[in-house]
């Protein structure tokens, strides 16, 4: 007798490159290192321009360091590692770490960051409840990238939060993408390849944060977590190294 063959998983497509501006919202410093700035290399070496929106400032994630002294600093962590990957632009929204609330106050944050920037791409983290089913979401993940989804759409209804128009931010409905990254159903992807070294860089200038969570030496953890992960990814992309998203079409 021998066992079904695992059914291979459907290849994953490249993802679209006919735009111009990316706004990436998510919830913590480290969110957009921990999978997607090889990918953001790519993009602003392209001649792209991608701008970072945090909901927070990262200020409950180190349990040595209080909030007061732990939000600036994780702020510069940030600033530094996303000029790594060519962002220069870094925005906070400054909702609480750990508690953030996702309802229409976030919602209103995130549709007026997307009509300030105007992109045609918006990317953002795992809105779901688990990591593939196997690890538990933290709650300000799921808010966030569930009120990115929805914010996407909000952001070019001139009726939804008129008191945007009324700040002088236009309704954007030229939104065509939403990508989540670390999502545990991918459907797209990004060649990895170009961009990984600076990846490795970029998610080493959160130190602060990797040295309290690891006793390894920082450079070889950033290097086996980013490395291991876009090669998961390879197998169903043509054997490139890449970092995935699930892409919702708008
Ligand atoms: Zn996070």
């Amino acid at each position: 007798m021998s066992l079904p063959e695992p059914k291979s998983e459907p290849a994953l497509q490249p993802m679209p490159e006919d735009w111009q501006r990316a706004l990436a919202v998510v919830a913590h410093p480290d969110d957009l290192e921990y999978g997607c700035a090889a990918a953001i290399a790519a993009w602003t070496d392209a001649g792209k321009e991608v701008t970072y929106v945090l909901a927070t400032r990262g200020e409950a994630g180190i349990d040595t360091l209080a909030p007061d002294k732990c939000g600036p600093l994780r702020e510069q962590e940030q600033r530094a590692s996303a000029a790594v990957v060519g962002v220069d632009t870094v925005e906070f929204l400054d909702h609480k770490d750990g508690v953030i609330e996702y309802g229409v106050a976030l919602r209103r944050d995130i549709a007026a960051a997307i009509r300030r920037h105007r992109p045609e791409l918006v990317i953002t983290l795992n809105h779901r409840d688990t990591w593939g089913g196997v690890y538990w979401n933290t709650p300000d993940h799921v808010a966030v990238g569930r009120a990115t989804l929805d914010a996407a759409a909000d952001a070019g209804n001139r009726w939804i939060f008129p008191e945007l128009t009324e700040e002088g931010l236009e309704p954007w409905n030229g939104v065509k993408w939403v990508a989540v990254a670390g999502s545990a159903q991918p459907t797209h992807a990004a060649d990895a390849t170009a961009g990984l070294e600076r990846a490795v860089r970029s998610l080493l200038e959160h130190r602060t944060y990797i040295e309290v969570l690891t006793d390894e030496d920082p450079e070889t953890y950033c290097r086996t977590f980013l490395t291991g992960n876009v090669q998961a990814a390879a197998e169903r992309f043509g054997g490139k190294p890449a970092v995935p998203f699930e892409v919702f079409n708008r």
